[in-house]
């Protein structure tokens, strides 16, 4: 392709997705001769890889969110439009939104699909009732109200089983996330929470994490997972590898182990963070290409130019691209979406699509925090772990947060937070941890679905009985 103007207008590049690869993507468009719309479900930037941080009370949201409208003020050729893309027609060129009931179809001369991917329960979906995934801002805002809600309830507990099963935090995973998570739910009950309470001690709190193969961190290799290991041992968080969660519901997991035995934990705070599925957009661009496919996870096996087949217009980048090598990592996204951009420069100034080079992968590392002046780093060959990785985990994440306010008020945070014991970013409702069952409930008009918002109900008043009477309560009316 060399890239053609349609109508009288300049060439239209529509983005979609505001993460890091739509965010990317549009800004390295920002001199060229073209008009972009970004169109994402969301109005903000997200910085994912400091959810953990909202979940537990570190950060605010608008700290690590930053609206995308705000970000890109400056960039003139740029226009942001809300709404979830439902359709892509690839013939016909054309994206169509949804905001609320309203459709908005929006022409592309050049399109680059960046919408990531959301949590996977490998088909077990009933598990997000009891177990939610960390992927949005509401996922770590439930999150937050789930774990704090949980020390208030134990607070109130009137047995000691109760309060065990309060108490009992269970973290499915052991991949970055999840050992970011175990680490600050161990710390907030060690440290923050410590003495606040009369009738429980919050550094009873049991932190488990569940891992189905063998390792903490496995891609970071046997050194730095065992590190993180050690250090998360150190803190009191209970690791248990070859472990399947093979059920949840609102008041545990069931464990199979590798010998097959079938165990149960009580727990009323339960995390998902085992999987991803990409978004069902690319199955949809693949399925109009010249034989594109997707794999398992539902990415999409792009061509070296990170286009689809019998499309060189239309670049698929981030979370939702299947390339060999390459992560599912910010950099990915990042160096992902400006190649793109590049390729649609070269375009107008008369590349074909045959010129292009293949897109490169520069592996810049990989790292995990573990708590306070610890985190494992990965750069080349070279892997260390310790307070020098948690500068360093520090300083990285501080240069990618969008905007100097969100870099002040970060380091004001971190500093309250990692030198003294409190958190700036306490607060937690009960809508926040019981709203997303209840939209679920109200837009499927579900038995299945308002039976376990019941039971998950339920679970809140923190007896067996009330989850199975309210199972069969719903199930009788
Ligand atoms: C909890 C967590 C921690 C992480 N930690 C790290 C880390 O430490 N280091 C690291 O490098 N990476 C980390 N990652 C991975 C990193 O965040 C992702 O690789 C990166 O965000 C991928 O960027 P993306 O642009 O492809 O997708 P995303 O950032 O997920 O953005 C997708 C965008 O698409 C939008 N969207 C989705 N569907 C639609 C639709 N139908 N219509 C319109 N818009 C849509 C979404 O609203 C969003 O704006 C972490 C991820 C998570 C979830």
């Amino acid at each position: 392709m060399s890239s053609q103007t349609v109508g009288n207008g300049r060439h239209r590049v529509v983005v979609i997705g505001s993460g890091f690869g739509g965010l990317f993507g549009t800004k390295h468009l920002k001199r060229a001769d073209v008009d972009v719309t970004l169109i994402s479900k969301t109005s903000t930037h997200l910085f994912q890889p400091l959810l953990y941080q909202v979940a537990t009370g570190i950060l605010s949201v608008g700290e690590i969110a930053p609206a995308t409208r705000l970000v890109l003020r400056k960039q003139k050729n740029a226009q942001v439009l809300l709404g979830e893309v439902t359709d892509i027609d690839l013939d016909t060129r054309t994206v169509t939104s949804r905001l609320l009931d309203k459709d908005t179809v929006t022409p592309f001369d050049s399109l680059i699909v960046a919408t990531g991917a959301q949590q996977s329960y490998f088909g077990n979906d009933r598990f997000a009732t009891f177990a939610p995934g960390m992927k949005t801002i509401d996922d770590a805002l439930e999150l937050r109200g789930r774990i704090l809600g949980a020390f208030e309830q134990a607070e109130l507990a009137t047995t000691q089983e109760e309060r065990d099963r309060l108490l009992t935090f269970v973290i499915v995973g052991a991949g970055p996330t999840g050992v970011e998570l175990a680490g600050q739910i161990a710390e907030l009950s060690d440290r923050t929470l410590e003495g606040t309470f009369h009738n429980i001690d919050p550094r009873d709190a049991r932190v488990v994490l569940i891992e189905g193969a063998g390792a903490v961190l496995g891609p970071m290799g046997p050194k730095l997972g065992g590190k993180a290991e050690r250090r998360l041992t150190n803190m009191g968080v209970e690791i248990q590898l070859n472990a399947m969660v093979i059920d949840v519901d609102a008041l545990g997991v069931t464990v199979k182990d590798s010998d097959g035995t079938i165990r149960r934990i009580e727990s009323a705070c339960k995390v998902w963070s085992a999987g991803v599925q990409a978004s069902p957009l690319g199955k949809m661009i693949a399925e109009q290409s010249d034989g594109t496919e997707v794999d398992r996870a539902g990415r999409v096996v792009v061509e070296p130019d990170l286009t689809v087949k019998g499309h060189p217009n239309v670049f698929v980048v981030g979370d939702l691209m299947s390339v060999p090598n390459v992560p599912g990592q910010a950099q990915g996204a990042i160096q992902g979406a400006t190649y793109a951009a590049k390729q649609i420069k070269a375009g107008l100034n008369g590349q074909t699509s045959q010129e292009r080079k293949p897109f490169k992968y520069f592996n810049k590392g990989s790292m995990a925090t573990i708590s306070r002046f610890s985190a494992v780093c990965q750069v080349g060959k070279l892997e260390f772990g310790g307070f020098i990785a948690w500068l360093a985990w520090l300083a990285l994440h501080l240069y990618y947060l969008v905007g100097y306010r969100s870099r002040i008020i970060t380091v004001i945070q971190w500093f309250v937070t990692f030198l003294g014991r409190t958190r700036g970013q306490m607060a937690a409702t009960e809508q926040w941890v019981f709203a997303r069952l209840a939209l679920e409930a109200i837009s499927t008009g579900d038995d299945e679905d308002a039976e376990q918002l019941a039971a998950a109900l339920g679970a809140a008043t923190n007896s067996r009985a009330a989850v199975d009477k309210a199972g069969t309560n719903v199930k009788a009316g």
